[in-house]
């Protein structure tokens, strides 16, 4: 995809603050943090958002929930815990059109999400 700003990042043509990098997922920093550890993971191949998940690339979902602990461990968050966070759509508030979960901790977050 082109014109697609995460699928530039997977490549390298826009920058990022890369926190974790496997075949199949790649974890940002957010350029925009809304908490102090506030990480972007994707997948690395084009999917617009959870309604396009599939037989055909649900490999990339579970790596990216298998890569968490992992990311979370890097950030410091694993054992005091965090939330993850997925936007689909336009009531769902998605502003980037690459499938994407906010991985969100470094304080205590407020307990309703709405
Ligand atoms: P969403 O509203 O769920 O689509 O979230 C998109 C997120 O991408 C927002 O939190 C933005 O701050 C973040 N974002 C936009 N551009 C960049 C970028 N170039 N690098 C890192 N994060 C970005
Ligand atoms: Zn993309």
């Amino acid at each position: 995809m082109e014109d697609c700003l995460f699928c530039k990042i997977v490549v390298g043509s826009v920058p990022s603050e890369k926190v974790f990098e496997n075949d199949y997922v790649l974890a940002f920093k957010d350029i925009n943090p809304v908490a102090p550890v506030h990480v972007l993971i994707i997948p690395k191949i084009h999917i617009q958002d959870t309604n396009e998940i599939s037989d055909k690339n649900v490999l990339y979902i579970s790596e990216i929930y298998k890569s968490v602990e992992e990311i979370a461990s890097i950030c410091g968050v694993k054992e005091k815990g965090y939330r993850l966070v997925c936007n689909c759509g336009n009531d769902g508030g998605q502003m980037v059109h690459h499938l994407h979960f906010h991985l969100l901790g470094g304080k205590k977050l407020r307990d309703k999400v709405v």
